[in-house]
C-alpha cells in the first residue's frame, strides 16, 4: 500500500515524528506495519473519502461560507453528489467507476466560480460572497456539477468540452439543484453549447432511452466520437437536436 493511500490523519509529519521516537529499525517496521493495518481497517477496498476545508475563512465570502454552508455540510454534499453520479452513470460497484480514492473541496480566495483539477474541487470564496438568494442551495448545485467532473469519463481528453459541462449540469439537474436562471427545455442554439443547454438536451435524449447518459459516459472511457449518439439512439446528434427543438416548437 502506497503512502498516499493513508487516511488524511496519517500525514508525513506524524510518520516522521513516530520514526524519530523509535530509532530501532524493527520498531520503525512494526509502526509502519501497524499503520498499514489501521489504514486497511479504516478504508475497505473501494471506499472513497470526502473532505472539505475553508482556506479563505478570513475573507467576507469565506466567512459567509462558514456561516451559511459549513465544511461539515459540504463534505456530506461531496458524498451525496458522488452517489448521484454513480446512480446516473449506473455504476453500483467501485469496479465500474473511475478509480478515485478521495474527493476534496477547498474554499479559496480565487476568481471565477469553481474548478476541478483531478479529484480536487476548488470553490471561489468571492463567488460565495456574491450569491443572491439561497447560498446553501446554490453552493450545493455547484458542488454537484464539480463532483461530476471528478467521476465522469472525458473520452481520454478528446470529448467535446460542451458535452463534458452538459453532463455535469445534467447530474445537477437530476438531483433537483437546477437554479431558476437556467434555460428552459428546448432553448439554446447548439446541442454542444454546454452547461444548462446541453443538460436539457441530454435529458431529452435520456427520455428516448432511459440510461442513455450512463451508456454515453461509459463509451467516453476510451475516447470520443459524436457517432456515440447514433450508436446508442439510432439517430445522429444533429438530427436529435432538430427533433428536440421541434418538440418544443423551435
Ligand atoms: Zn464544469
Amino acid at each position: 500500500m502506497a503512502l498516499h493511500s493513508f487516511p488524511s490523519c496519517c500525514t508525513d509529519h506524524s510518520l516522521s515524528q513516530l520514526s524519530s521516537d523509535c530509532d530501532e529499525m524493527t520498531m520503525r517496521h512494526a509502526v509502519v506495519v501497524a499503520l498499514v493495518l489501521l489504514a486497511v481497517a479504516a478504508a475497505p477496498a473501494g471506499a472513497v473519502t470526502f473532505s472539505a476545508k475553508n482556506a479563505a475563512s478570513s475573507t467576507a465570502g469565506g466567512k459567509r461560507f462558514d456561516r451559511e454552508v459549513g465544511t461539515a455540510y459540504a463534505r456530506k454534499v461531496l458524498s451525496d453528489a458522488s452517489s448521484s453520479c454513480w446512480k446516473v452513470f449506473k455504476q453500483p460497484s467501485s469496479g465500474s467507476r473511475k478509480p478515485v480514492a478521495a474527493v476534496t473541496l477547498a474554499v479559496e480566495d480565487i476568481g471565477g466560480v469553481a474548478f476541478t483539477s483531478g479529484d480536487g474541487i476548488h470553490l471561489s470564496a468571492k463567488y460565495v460572497g456574491g450569491i443572491t438568494g439561497d447560498v446553501k442551495k446554490e453552493v450545493t448545485g455547484v458542488l454537484y456539477h464539480e463532483t461530476t467532473h471528478v467521476w465522469q469519463w472525458n473520452g481520454q481528453g478528446q470529448a467535446n468540452g460542451g458535452l463534458i459541462e452538459g453532463i455535469a449540469d445534467y447530474v445537477r439537474l437530476k438531483a433537483g439543484y437546477a437554479p431558476g436562471h437556467w434555460v428552459k427545455p428546448g432553448q439554446g442554439d447548439r446541442w454542444d453549447q454546454g452547461y444548462d443547454v446541453t443538460a436539457r438536451f441530454l435529458d431529452y435524449c435520456d427520455s428516448l432511452k432511459p440510461g442513455f447518459v450512463a451508456l454515453l459516459n461509459a463509451k467516453m472511457k476510451g475516447g470520443y466520437s459524436d457517432a456515440f449518439f447514433a450508436q446508442i439512439l439510432g439517430k445522429n446528434v444533429q438530427q436529435l437536436w432538430k427533433d428536440y427543438k421541434k418538440k418544443y416548437g423551435g
